[in-house]
């Protein structure tokens, strides 16, 4: 029996209807290889990887690199427990996160775990502890980001809480206190009209609305909240909601003013996605705490990795008998294939300057998105560095959604698909973020074949109130593949 037969017979997808999936005329893609930006499916047909499968890749599939580290590892060994013992390649990874955090003058300390949910419920954990472990019992709590992701384990959830995802598990959930994200878009407080051409950030006429009612929560909550926990600069799943610039530096001075811990979540704008190796760099904010995972190992496997501040390390510092211990852990932890592909993934950024190189594609993808606001259904165009999404609405000028039921970004990324991209949406917003080693030309590609998988969607009206002005459209037609 063939891959696509075996699972749907027997396997469960994760965020997915399994009764859509084993319908008879649903053939699951069966990716089979991969090289740079591109995927190969069983059948030959070669995709361009959009959303750099599911925001973990870097540098790309294969790339050579990565492959020798983790090969030259494997021959010596796979894995061996962290309880009690170390390895040869997880400190080594530990004293180059600090040194590219810049943390290491401050005496952080890293904490290996497997996933984004794991760095999160480990940072969430540690908080606690150590309040308490500090005699700060009355800090307990936490704010949040309304929209913020962090996970699917039980902390995780309800650090991020999300209506839809979440109804089932109110029970086991514990309450956090809910601030607005500064999300200039979608911000009633901001007063500016949609304008076609520009991020809502750059147009925006408001007065910071959002740092006051991070202000007013802190006057009321702050002597109980042990940390304010966020996505910096971009809020992933919530629909890549992009904070206006300098939101991050101020509402972690006000953080310090009350004595809240800052935990980052940068489990997606990590390691260059924003611009910047780490968002948090760009807004000179310090955080207290940082996860991170996804692109840590270039996207190659599963690690995951939660730094702490010197404060926070030394609450737990005590003899046994005080039993100040974290206990915690996982069975992998420090894994030594996982910290090997890391070490590589930080060569790669050395050797390639990929900062640098990324630079001049997150610019080039800018030009080229341009094209999305020709659209009347696009209500937003947004990017950070190698970010791009892109919001449809049912009216522009009210900025109305289409119903989530209708799955329109989903349609127009399966059209994008037949057309040679792989990308996934969040609802109605579509996503760009390849890996930083797809070429100018497989960029052009992308936006494409999500462009004109677009149109098959939603045609536009002939006559046209936008006419004019699309003469050029970048890639006609180069979108098949
Ligand atoms: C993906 C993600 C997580 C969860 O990571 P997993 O590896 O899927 O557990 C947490 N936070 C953010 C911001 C993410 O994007």
């Amino acid at each position: 029996m063939n891959a696509a037969k075996l699972d749907k017979l027997c396997l469960w997808h994760p965020f997915t209807q399994m009764q859509e999936w084993m319908e008879p005329r649903f053939e699951p893609v069966v990716i089979v290889e991969g090289k740079g930006a591109e995927l190969i499916d069983a059948n030959g047909k070669r995709y361009l990887d959009g959303n750099s499968s599911i925001w973990t890749n870097l540098h790309g599939h294969r790339h050579p690199v990565l492959n020798a580290a983790i090969k030259r590892q494997l021959d010596k060994l796979a894995h061996s427990s962290f309880l009690g013992l170390t390895n040869e390649v997880a400190p080594a990874l530990g004293a180059r996160l600090l040194d590219v955090t810049r943390l290491k003058g401050r005496k952080y300390r890293v904490f290996f775990s497997d996933d984004g949910s794991t760095a999160i419920e480990a940072g969430l954990k540690m908080i606690i502890q150590a309040r308490r472990q500090r005699g700060e019992t009355q800090r307990k709590n936490f704010i949040t980001l309304e929209g913020g992701y962090h996970g699917d384990t039980v902390g995780a959830m309800s650090l991020g809480r999300s209506g839809l995802f979440h109804k089932h598990f109110g029970a086991l959930m514990f309450p956090t206190c809910k601030v607005m994200a500064p999300f200039c878009y979608r911000c009633p407080f901001n007063r500016a009209r949609p304008c076609r051409g520009a991020d809502a950030r750059e147009s925006r006429r408001c007065k910071w609305e959002c740092l006051d009612e991070l202000r007013r929560a802190m006057k009321q909550r702050g002597a109980g909240a042990a940390a304010f926990v966020a996505e910096p600069l971009v809020q992933g799943a919530a629909g890549m909601l992009m904070h206006p610039h300098g939101y991050l530096k101020e509402a972690a001075e006000i953080c310090k003013q009350h004595g809240v811990w800052l935990m980052l979540d940068e489990v997606m704008t990590g390691f260059g996605r924003t611009g910047a190796m780490f968002a948090f760099q760009r807004e000179r904010a310090i955080p207290d705490v940082l996860a991170l995972a996804k692109g840590l190992s270039g996207g190659y496997l599963p690690l995951a990795a939660t730094i702490a501040s010197a404060e926070i390390f030394e609450a737990f510092l005590g003899n046994f008998s005080e039993f100040k211990t974290f206990f915690h852990g996982h069975s992998y932890t420090g894994n030594q294939l996982g910290c090997a592909a890391a070490l590589a993934n930080l060569d790669i950024f050395e050797a390639e300057g990929t900062i640098k190189t990324t630079a001049r594609k997150s610019f080039l993808l800018r030009r080229l998105s341009k094209i999305f606001w020709e659209h009347p259904n696009v209500g937003d165009v947004r990017q950070e560095g190698m970010i791009l999404a892109v919001e449809l609405v049912e009216d522009f000028s009210s900025k109305r959604p289409f119903p989530p039921a209708q799955r329109l970004g989903q349609q127009v990324c399966d059209a994008a698909r037949v057309r040679g991209l792989l990308t996934r949406p969040l609802g109605n917003v579509l996503l760009l973020m390849p890996p930083y080693c797809t070429t100018e030309k497989q960029l052009e590609k992308m936006v494409a074949a999500l462009w004109d998988g677009l149109n098959d969607v939603l045609p536009r009206p002939k006559a046209s109130a936008l006419n004019g002005a699309r003469k050029k459209q970048p890639g006609a037609g180069m979108a098949g593949n």
